[in-house]
This record gives structure tokens, C-alpha cells and sequence, in this order.
């Protein structure tokens, strides 16, 4: 049993994270500014002994009393529309929040653990990508709010690690989808969900043959609950090796749901990555982590819940 912080816990991932870690016996004190974060995710979770919210932005000072045995920094926008929206609430979360947290485990004696992204790849020029791999980022584009601040953050996570001795581990996490992803967060699943169930067009950024690789967030949860339990402080890639064009997923949503939505094709965004995959030999080595899920009963899933809500 432990007490552990999430920032970003009324989030997608975070809400997930705290499911699991109460469902195993330990507490959970949720901070989230709710910027992007959504109440729904924890209503059920409100009556729960175990269980603390507290708003706040992390960007300012943190503090919450008593024994805290993790803090795990989750809190940030994460899609492409809530970073370009939010660009200097992002820079600051993932800058002074990360601050402020690893200042928080400090003064706790907590295990650190840090959320960050396949983003740190930029448009990689290494393909599939190794946690060995530097990236390819612009610092200067509208994605380097986001690529840059969570850069920032390993760092920073590192340092803390090598000068103050915390026990630190850094996820990189890759796309990730399922239950509770927003309506309106405009990353391509929940986009073509909505659209198909609606029977918009399925908008197609680009030419489509720019790929991802999607991992179901039971999977993903999974792989963050073994990495925290583990004690491997660098970088570790989280996420589902099986590569997609954005086509081929606009198809199968187009399948699973049985929409005749039709495609329309849209600009592709400044420095929209053109491929990338996790090469996931660390988590299997380290955390014997796989992901079972495969896309399309991920989708089917997705779509149940989406079903419920749209
Ligand atoms: N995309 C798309 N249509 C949409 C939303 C996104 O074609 O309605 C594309 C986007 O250009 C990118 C990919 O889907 O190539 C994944 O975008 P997302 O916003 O989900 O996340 P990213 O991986 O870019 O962070």
C-alpha cells in the first residue's frame, strides 16, 4: 500500500492510473487544474475512501500534507488542438510543474515519475524509435511547446536524480486511446469516432500515409503501473509497435462503426510527424511488458464508449 500523488488525475491517463492504483489498495491525491481534465473521469471516485481531489495547477507551488510515496507528473494538454491552444500553459506545466513536483517528492522522500512522450522524437529520423535516440525536433514550430517542455522535463527529472538522489523513472509515452479520451481533444481516434458516429466526414489531414502506432490505454496503464513498480530510471517507450497509416485507421473506424461518412482531406499541421513506432525492447526486457490489445477491438471498445456519450 501507498500514498501516491497524479497530477493531471482527472485527466485521460491520469483518471485511468488512479482506477488502477486504488483497485490495488493504494491512495490516491488527484491534483488537476481541469484545463483539460474532465470531473466525469473521477466522478466515481469521489466517495472513495482512498481517494483525495484537489484543484490546482501544478505550475504554481504544490504542496499536500502528510506521507506522500509517489508523485507522478501526468498533468499537461496532450493533444495537438489542446497545446496549440494552450502554448504557454504547456511550456509552464511541463517546465514549473515539473519543478514544482520534483521539488514535492523531494521534500517527501517519493518515488518521481514522469510522464513524457514520443514527442521528444520530433519527426524522427530513426525509425522504429530507440529511447537511444536524440530526435529530431523543431524548437521554434507550434509542436515544440510541447516537445520542448517535456525535454525540459526529463532533464530537469534527471538532474534531480543525479544531484538529490530521487528514485526518478521517465515513461515516453506513444499514442495512446480508449475510454475517456474528450470528445473535442482533436487527436485522429477520437476525431474519426465522433465524425463516423455522427456521420461527418472523416477528416484526413495531409495525403494520410503519414503512420502511428496506437496502444489501448488498458495496455499503456498496464506498462506505467510496471515501470513505477520498477527501479529503471532512464527512459522507457511505452506503446503499441503496430504501425498504422492514417488511412488504414479511418477505414477501420469506418468498418467498426459502419458509418458511410465520407473522406475529406485537410492541410497537414506544421511538423506533423510523418512516421513513428516505439521499438519496445526495454519495456519487454525490463518490465516483461507487451501490449495485448490490437486496433481494432481497441476501436470497438473506443467506439462502445463513445457510443454512450456522443
Ligand atoms: N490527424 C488527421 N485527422 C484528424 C486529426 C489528426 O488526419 O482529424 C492526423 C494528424 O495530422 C497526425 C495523426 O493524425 O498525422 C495523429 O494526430 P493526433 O493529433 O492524434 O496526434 P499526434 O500523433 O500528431 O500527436
Amino acid at each position: 500500500m501507498a500514498r501516491v500523488v497524479i497530477t493531471g488525475g482527472a485527466g485521460f491517463l491520469g483518471s485511468h492510473l488512479a482506477d488502477e492504483l486504488l483497485g490495488r489498495g493504494d491512495e490516491v491525491v488527484a491534483i488537476d487544474n481541469l484545463s483539460t481534465g474532465n470531473n466525469a473521469n473521477i466522478e466515481h471516485l469521489l466517495a472513495l475512501p482512498g481517494f483525495t481531489f484537489v484543484e490546482h495547477d501544478v505550475s504554481k507551488y504544490v504542496w499536500v500534507p502528510g506521507g506522500v510515496d509517489a508523485v507522478l507528473h501526468f498533468a499537461s494538454p496532450a493533444s495537438p488542438v489542446d497545446y496549440l491552444k494552450l502554448p504557454i500553459q504547456t511550456l509552464k506545466v511541463g517546465s514549473l510543474g515539473t519543478h514544482n513536483t520534483l521539488g514535492l517528492a523531494k521534500a517527501k522522500g517519493a518515488t518521481y515519475f514522469l510522464a513524457s512522450t514520443s514527442e521528444v522524437y520530433g519527426d524522427p529520423q530513426v525509425h522504429p524509435q530507440t529511447e537511444g535516440y536524440w530526435g529530431n525536433v523543431n524548437p521554434v514550430g507550434p509542436r515544440g511547446v510541447y516537445d520542448e517542455a517535456k525535454r525540459f522535463s526529463e532533464a530537469m527529472t534527471m538532474a534531480y536524480h543525479r544531484s538529490h538522489g530521487i528514485d526518478t523513472r521517465i515513461v515516453r509515452i506513444f499514442n495512446t486511446y480508449g475510454p475517456r479520451m474528450r470528445l473535442d481533444d482533436g487527436r485522429v481516434v477520437s476525431n474519426f469516432i465522433v465524425q463516423a458516429l455522427k456521420g461527418d466526414p472523416l477528416t484526413i489531414f495531409g495525403d494520410g500515409c503519414q503512420t502511428r502506432s496506437f496502444c489501448f490505454v488498458e495496455d499503456e496503464v498496464r506498462g506505467l503501473i510496471a515501470l513505477l513498480d520498477s527501479e529503471e530510471h532512464h527512459p522507457v517507450n511505452l506503446g503499441n509497435p503496430n504501425e498504422f497509416t492514417i488511412r488504414e485507421l479511418a477505414e477501420i473506424v469506418l468498418e467498426v462503426t459502419g458509418s458511410s461518412s465520407v473522406i475529406e482531406h485537410r492541410p497537414l499541421p506544421t511538423d506533423d510527424p510523418t512516421q513513428r513506432q516505439p521499438d519496445i525492447t526495454r519495456a519487454r526486457d525490463l518490465l516483461d511488458w507487451e501490449p495485448q490489445v490490437q486496433l481494432r477491438e481497441g476501436v470497438e471498445r473506443t467506439v462502445a464508449y463513445f457510443r454512450s456519450i456522443v
